[in-house]
């Protein structure tokens, strides 16, 4: 029995160190170190190249380094055993950070004097609304947007959250399906996108969702690129449907020099790095996971693959 870690973007090293010290009673093997495939039951894996995973005979469980699971969902060669995605301590308190940061700093006009400040210019902007009368609305209330909103609501903001399944989270409005979704976009002036790219999802923030919210909304897109349609985006910019937003994932990573959004005035943009899943914390989870595996208990958060998150 062995646990494989595969990562083709991350250095292995702080993550070989935890589960080291951690996993004490499964052999590691780190990829492309792999000298008995035959071997390997568990896989921990942060974009494995296409194919690897149907190569390993004896694999009993996929565990997901990210908490979005699409890509690797969208190898066709992916075995048909039970996929855990991440959830952990790490990883949701930075994006929770993030997500404050960005709403505090578009709810308190951060872009506007930053832009000010580079030219110089002493303008204030003495009505300033509070916290408790920004309402923030939040796409997708799973482990990160029902900690996002939860923190958010402590900060005072008028917070409801959107998901597929009515919620119940003390001070957070909750709004729930397609039926759901024209009624949380018309009370949203700060929108978070915090929802796993689906079919369903795919391209959801688009023109109609833009016009859907008051004049003058700002989004966030902290969830993945494929959720935007970055056309819509600049028109609902240009046409001042929305008055700004932050974008820290994109269809094409790393954004190209060339893109618009790089200069767009009202556009900032960060490069996905809203939360990185923490070895430290992960390792603790995945060595959880495996524990309650081998003691025949049923696995948390595993993929539902035909909802595809
Ligand atoms: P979860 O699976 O815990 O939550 C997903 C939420 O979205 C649930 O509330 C779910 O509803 C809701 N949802 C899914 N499909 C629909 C739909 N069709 N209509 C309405 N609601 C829907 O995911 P996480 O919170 O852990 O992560 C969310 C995403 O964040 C990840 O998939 C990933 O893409 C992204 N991410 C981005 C990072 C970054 O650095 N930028 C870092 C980490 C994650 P219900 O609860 O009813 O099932």
């Amino acid at each position: 029995m062995t646990l494989l870690f595969v990562s083709t973007h991350e250095d292995p090293a702080a993550w070989t160190a935890e589960l080291r010290a951690r996993l004490t009673e499964v052999p590691l093997r780190v990829w492309p170190e792999l000298p008995d495939p035959d071997a390997v039951e568990y896989a921990l894996v942060w974009a494995p190249p296409p194919g690897l995973l149907a190569t390993l005979p004896n694999l009993k469980v996929v565990f997901s380094v990210g908490a979005g699971v699409d890509a690797l969902l969208a190898d066709p060669d992916l075995p048909r055993v039970p996929l855990v995605r991440m959830v952990e301590p790490g990883l949701t308190e930075g994006m929770t950070d993030y997500v404050c940061q960005q709403v505090l700093a578009w709810h308190r006009r951060g872009p506007l004097f930053a832009r000010q400040q580079r030219e110089a210019v002493w303008r204030p902007v003495l009505h300033q609304k509070l916290a408790r009368e920004r309402k923030v609305g939040i796409l997708g209330m799973g482990a990160l947007g029902a900690d996002a909103a939860r923190t958010l609501a402590a900060l005072r903001f008028d917070v409801a959250g959107w998901s597929r399944t009515p919620k119940s989270l003390p001070g957070v409005q909750s709004f729930h399906g397609p039926e759901g979704l024209a009624p949380f976009l018309a009370r949203t002036e700060i929108l978070v996108c915090l929802l796993p790219l689906t079919p369903e999802t795919d391209g959801i923030l688009d023109r109609r969702l833009f016009a859907a919210l008051p004049r003058g909304a700002v989004v966030i897109n902290a969830a993945r690129g494929r959720h935007l349609v970055e056309q819509d985006l600049l028109a609902a910019l240009d046409s001042g449907q929305l008055a700004g937003a932050t974008l820290d994932v994109f269809r094409e990573e790393p954004l190209p020099h060339t893109h618009p959004f790089w200069s767009h005035p009202k556009i900032v943009v960060t490069p996905h790095i809203a939360a990185i899943t923490q070895p430290r914390t992960a390792v603790a989870q995945v060595v959880e996971g495996i524990r309650r595996h081998r003691a025949g208990q049923p696995l948390e958060h595993l993929v539902d693959r035909d909802r595809g998150y």
